[in-house]
This record gives C-alpha cells, structure tokens and sequence, in this order.
C-alpha cells in the first residue's frame, strides 16, 4: 500500500446530485481510467457525517449504499485491488481520531468555516447539531488516517481541505514528527483533475448558489437529482434561469446562469470549457442553447440509470466488506501510532 491515495466521498443524506457527479464522482472516474495503477482509491460514504444536517434514519443505511452505487455506475471498477469502497462508520477509528482532532483545533476556526455558516444560517441554536459545527474535524481523520493527499472536490469543500492541511501541520510541528501527510494545496488539487479553477455547479433557479442535495426539498427545480427522471431533468434545464442580456457568454458574476449551463454541458460532453465557449459564444438563441445542454443531460441520465439499475448488488456487498476489512487494520495501526505520539500509549 505505498501508492499515493486519492479519496472521495459523498454523504448519503439525498440522492446525489448533478453537481455531485460533475464535481466529485467524474474526475475520480476519469482518473481511474487513466492511471489505474498509479494510486490508491479510497471512495468511500461519509454515513455519520450524513446525519449533521437531520435525515429520515430509516432510509440512511439503504440511502448509504445506494449512493456507492452511484459511483459504481459511474464506471468506478471494483474488480481493481487498489480500489477501495467502504462506509465510514465501520471503520471506528475514524471516529476516535475525530475525538483526538477535537482537542487540536480551535472553537474559533470552525466558527469561521462557511459551510457551518450557511447550513446554520436563519436556524435555532438549539436546533444545529454539534456535528454540524465539528464536520471538518471528522473530515480531516477522513483524509488524515490513511495519509490521502489527492482530495478531489469541489469548491464548496477548500477551505475544509485548507483546515485538514493546517491541522495537518499543526500536530507535525507539536511533536516535532512527520505523523501525517499533508495533502496537496488547492492549485494542486485543481490541476491533478485537469481543470483551472475549482468547480461548484449551481442551482438552475438560483445559480448565485450551489446545487446542493440537502435543498432539494426547498429548490426542486434547481436541482438535478441523478435519479430523477430524464424527461424531467431536461424541463429543468429548459426552464433554468438565464439572464436578460439576450447574448451568450462566460461570465460568472453577469451571467451566472449560462455559465452554469455552460459548465455542466462541458463537463457532459468531455469537453474543454473554452471549445464549448467558441461554439456557443455570441449566439443570441438561449433557446437553442438550452435544448443542447437539456440533450445531453437527459441522454446522461438515461444511461447512467440503466447503469445503475443492472449493478449487481451481492458483488458490490462483497467488495464493501472486503474493502473495509483491509481498511480497518491499517487505520487501527496508523491510529496506534498517533496514540503513541500524544501521549495515549506507552
Ligand atoms: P449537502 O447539501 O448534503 O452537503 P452536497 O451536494 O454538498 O450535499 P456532499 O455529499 O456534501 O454533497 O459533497 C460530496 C462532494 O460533491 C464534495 O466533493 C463536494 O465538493 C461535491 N459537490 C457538492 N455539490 C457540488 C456542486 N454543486 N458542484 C461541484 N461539486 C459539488
Ligand atoms: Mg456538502
């Protein structure tokens, strides 16, 4: 297990999300494809980070590996030994170096951590749950235990990325030892997939926001969930919010809606964001763009489902299980060490 690791996960409160599979699920495929044997993959389903915001329990563990699924049918090939694909909450010592990590980092940094802020926002104090707030610690023993350094994600999730590079450093220096790998910076992340800036997709009814799952119930129109049904993914796009300028173009602050569009028709195609600008800039037809992109994602949809559907769910059991049996024994090892550092074993 000497490869550099990259990994990914997704919570398993709500079906992903288009911008879930443009933003986390399709680089870490397209990595795969491309130099299988170079990495280690670690894919995993942060469960108990899932239920930080309230979920209906009933559905969170069927919900937990559904969403393993969703990369699976991505293309994610679990015949491969360096692929790994695992829950976290069956690898406890994620959880204890949560606990540890807690007493690393400060009251004031997670208060400056703007996910907390916006998932909190408007809501009763005695309603956010303590999870909530410390997410970015139990994240950080996400990455930190098995030494990633490859955490591609999307930019909602850099400054968590920033915090898990700073904690990182910060228990290094303490005790004056290389305890754990510092994950590359965000440029670094960025160029490792093959693009220039970080990617956030954003709601097609609000596009100065992000397409987040966990609005789905507030924004349903903004947001493509990938099991929705492609007929209805494409009225989405169709009736996504544009501009009033009447003139295609990039422009993230003037024209965040057919930005957007532009986005996820790029990453669609496989293609790079400036041919798809030459193609479609200048054009005054929103219309005739908007069908174009609404094309795409309805015939991405229907393929992914029919992906998914035919998953064969006792080979991807067994994968889990075995995954997560190698796991435990290198996060127990590499948590004895930590243990030993501070102080907690002899
Ligand atoms: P939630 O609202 O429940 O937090 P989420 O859509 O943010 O949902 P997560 O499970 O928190 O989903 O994130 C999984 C991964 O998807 C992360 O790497 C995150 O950066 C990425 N991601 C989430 N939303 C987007 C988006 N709109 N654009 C690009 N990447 C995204
Ligand atoms: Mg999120």
């Amino acid at each position: 297990m000497s490869r550099e690791i990259i990994l990914n996960g997704i919570r398993s409160n709500e079906t992903p999300t288009l911008g879930n599979y443009i933003g986390s699920i399709l680089p870490v495929v397209k990595l795969q494809n491309n130099y299988i044997d170079k990495y280690q993959y670690n894919l995993f389903i942060p469960d108990i980070l899932s239920f930080t915001t309230p979920v209906n329990h009933q559905d969170l563990y069927l919900n937990t590996i559904q969403n393993l699924k969703y990369y699976i049918a991505a293309g994610i090939d679990i015949n491969y030994d360096n692929i790994f694909i695992y829950r976290q909450s069956y690898i406890p010592a994620l959880s204890e170096l949560a606990v540890i990590f807690c007493n690393f980092s400060s009251f004031g940094e997670m208060s400056r951590m703007i996910q907390f802020k916006e998932k909190s926002q408007g809501k009763e104090k005695e309603t956010i749950s303590v999870g909530l707030f410390t997410y970015p610690i139990l994240m950080a023993a996400d990455i930190l235990l098995y030494g990633a350094t490859y955490v591609p994600v999307g930019d909602d999730q850099r400054q968590h990325l920033e915090f898990t590079r700073d904690l990182a450093m910060r228990i290094n220096n303490r005790f004056n030892a290389d305890l754990f790998k510092v994950p590359y910076e965000w440029q670094d992340q960025i160029k490792f997939v093959g693009h220039q800036t970080g990617l956030r997709i954003k709601s097609l009814k609000n596009p100065d926001k992000k397409m987040s799952k966990s609005n789905f119930k507030n924004d349903p129109n903004g947001i493509i969930l990938l099991s929705d049904k492609p007929e209805d993914a494409y009225k989405k796009i169709m009736t996504a919010t544009t501009d009033s300028l009447g003139i295609i173009d990039y422009n993230p602050v003037n024209q965040p809606g057919i930005t957007n569009l532009i986005n996820i028709l790029a990453n669609l195609i496989d293609e790079p964001i400036e041919k798809v600008i030459t193609i479609w800039k200048g054009k005054k037809n929103y219309n005739e763009f908007k069908t174009a992109v609404a094309d795409e994602v309805r015939i991405f949809l229907e393929n992914y489902q029919k992906t998914l559907n035919n998953i064969d769910e006792s080979d991807l059991m067994r994968k889990i299980e075995s995954s997560e049996y190698l796991l435990r024994d290198v996060a127990t090892q590499n948590l004895y060490k930590i243990q030993q550092i501070i102080g907690l074993r002899p």
